[in-house]
Formats: structure tokens, C-alpha cells, sequence
């Protein structure tokens, strides 16, 4: 079984299902993953011309079924990976597995206002190694003040014509030498003690930020082409919590490359990777947990 159907729980599965080890898919009820919240992909391996991330997820799904993987398309709600053969609740139903691939991803923490949610994939982002392409010689924001806002803003000015970060506090939390690097840019700009308020567009594209001083309570409006949000991470490890070892930031811990400390359970992709978190690298985990199931399933029987 795969819990995760983004493009870790999709390699998983056009592997083991190509092998004959008839993999269940439980894809969630938002299927896909992160990559259906993202439009053009430029850096997909294999991909000149760029490609949709949802035409990503439907072809890798197409060869899985291709090969026999059946999917459901629900979200699990409980697990028990201390039962042998491990047992998976889906809507009250339980499925029973000798193996289980766990990919169920991440989300990007968002800043939850009703314009983020609009113009995601329009300008607003949270992922600068994708779309900072899409932003040659604009202006944009950076929401955030630990390394991955250091490490995307830094990045977006190979790109952009200038990045203002806007952070809530008057002090960044990210290492130093990210800092330095940020803080000697010409190109970027720090905003502190700010949050974003409004993001307005042509319902399009973005167009402006209204940025609130959060002691001032000024607000004022700024025009930029895109936001870049970076204020952390949340894995979806709720489900094996008690189960399966999770550090203080919910990132499943990994035991060796794909391994999960449980004999027969095995992990891939962006719910045990704090670092990559790209498409082809969550897809080459999962063809490393397909492989290692299939050396636990073989060597079992
Ligand atoms: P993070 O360290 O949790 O930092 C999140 C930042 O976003 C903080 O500055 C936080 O503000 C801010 N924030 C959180 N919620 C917010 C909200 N609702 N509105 C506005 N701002 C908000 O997350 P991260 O930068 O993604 O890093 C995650 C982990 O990966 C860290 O352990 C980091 O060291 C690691 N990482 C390492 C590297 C590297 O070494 N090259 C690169 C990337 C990530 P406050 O500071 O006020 O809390």
C-alpha cells in the first residue's frame, strides 16, 4: 500500500505495480499534492518545452494504472503499523498491507489571507526554485524571516529587478551567514515589524501588496508583481503520530535512505525532506521505497 499519490506515492506506485505487487494507492482526498497548487513547470527533467504540474500528476497516474495500481481517493484516518499485516482506516473501511510506502507530502504554511488563496499560481507562490523564472526583472515580496526566506530571496535576485522581504518581528531567525548574504544584497530590501495585509491584482496577475507596520499600524500600498511566501513548512505525519518516529517539526525521521525504523514500512518524499522538496527528487524516493519493498516483500516470502 501507498498512502500519497504526488509524485513520491506515484513513482512508488508505477513501480511496484510494473513488479506485480499490485499497490493500493490511498490518494487522498485532495490528490495530487503540491504540485496541482503550482501552474508551468520549466525544471521537470524530460520536459523542454515545460509542462501543467496537474498534466505531472495525470500522466504518472495514467502509467501507474497502466501497470494495475488502484487508487482511492480518500484521506486515511487512522493507522496501525504495530499489527502485521499493517492495517489502514479509509472512511471507515479497513485495508490491510504487507508493505507500506508512506508519501503523504507537505504543505506550505500560508499566510491563510482570501488573496493568497486567489492568486496562487497568478504571483503568489511558495516555491522561489520554481516560479522565480516566471519573474525576470519584476519586483517582488518575500513573506518571512528564517532560511528559506534568506535562501529564496537570495536566489530570486538572479531573476528579479529587487525583493523586499517583509518580516513580522524587527529580527530575522535564520542563520547568520544567510542573513549577511541577504542584508549585503543591493538588491533586496527589508521591511520589519510588517505583514501583509491584501494581496491586489486584475484578478490575472498581482499587481500590489498593502503592507501593514505592525507597530506603526501604517499601512501602505506597494506595487509588485509576485509574492513569494517562506514561512515554513507543515508535513501531513499527523496520522503517524504514536506509530512511526516524527521530529518537533512533524518531519517523518528517516532510518537510513527510504526506511522508517519499522520493518516493512518505508517513506519517501516531501513529508521526511526539510531540505529539496522537488518534484524529481520526491519521485526518485519513491522509486527507492518501491525498490526496498520489493526486497522486504521478496526476501518475506
Ligand atoms: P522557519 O525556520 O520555521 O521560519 C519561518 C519564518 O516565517 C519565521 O521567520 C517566522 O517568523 C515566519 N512566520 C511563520 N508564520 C508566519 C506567519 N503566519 N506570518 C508571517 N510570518 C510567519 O521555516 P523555514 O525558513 O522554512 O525553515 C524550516 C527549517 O528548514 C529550519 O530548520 C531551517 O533551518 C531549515 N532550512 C535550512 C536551510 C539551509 O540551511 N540552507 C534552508 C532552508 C531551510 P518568526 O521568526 O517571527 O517566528
Amino acid at each position: 500500500m501507498i498512502i500519497g499519490s504526488g509524485p513520491a506515492g506515484l513513482s512508488a506506485a508505477i513501480y511496484t505495480a510494473r513488479e506485480g505487487f499490485d499497490p493500493l494507492v490511498i490518494g487522498g482526498s485532495d490528490a495530487g499534492g503540491q504540485l496541482l497548487l503550482t501552474t508551468e513547470v520549466e525544471n521537470m527533467p524530460g520536459f523542454p518545452d515545460g509542462i501543467q504540474g496537474y498534466e505531472i500528476i495525470d500522466l504518472m497516474r495514467k502509467q501507474a494504472k497502466k501497470f494495475g495500481a488502484r487508487f482511492i481517493d480518500e484521506d486515511v484516518s487512522g493507522v496501525d503499523l504495530k499489527s502485521r499485516p499493517f492495517r489502514v482506516t479509509v472512511s471507515g473501511n479497513v485495508y490491510e498491507a504487507d508493505s507500506l510506502i508512506v508519501a503523504t507530502g507537505a504543505k506550505a504554511r500560508m499566510l491563510g489571507l482570501e488573496s493568497e488563496a486567489e492568486y496562487m499560481g497568478k504571483g503568489v507562490s511558495s516555491c522561489a526554485t520554481c516560479d522565480a523564472a516566471f519573474f525576470k526583472n519584476k519586483d517582488v515580496l518575500v513573506v518571512g524571516g528564517g532560511d528559506t526566506a534568506m535562501e529564496d530571496a537570495s536566489f530570486l535576485t538572479r531573476f528579479v529587478r529587487s525583493v523586499t522581504i517583509v518580516h513580522r518581528r524587527d529580527a530575522f531567525r535564520a542563520s547568520k551567514i544567510l542573513q549577511d548574504r541577504v542584508l549585503s544584497n543591493p538588491k533586496i530590501k527589508v521591511v520589519w515589524n510588517s505583514a501583509i495585509e491584501e494581496i491586489k491584482g486584475d484578478s490575472k496577475v498581482v499587481i500590489s501588496a498593502r503592507i501593514k507596520n505592525l507597530v506603526t499600524n501604517e499601512v501602505t500600498e506597494t506595487p509588485i508583481a509576485g509574492v513569494f511566501v517562506a514561512i515554513g513548512y507543515v508535513p501531513n505525519s499527523k496520522i503517524f503520530e504514536g506509530q512511526l518516529a516524527i521530529d518537533e517539526q512533524g518531519y517523518i525521521i528517516k532510518s537510513g535512505e527510504v526506511g522508517t525504523g519499522v520493518e516493512g514500512v518505508f517513506v519517501a518524499g516531501d513529508v521526511s525532506d526539510r531540505t529539496y522538496r522537488q518534484a524529481s527528487v520526491a519521485s526518485g524516493d519513491g522509486v527507492k521505497a518501491a525498490l526496498q519493498a520489493r526486497r522486504y516483500l521478496m526476501e518475506k516470502a
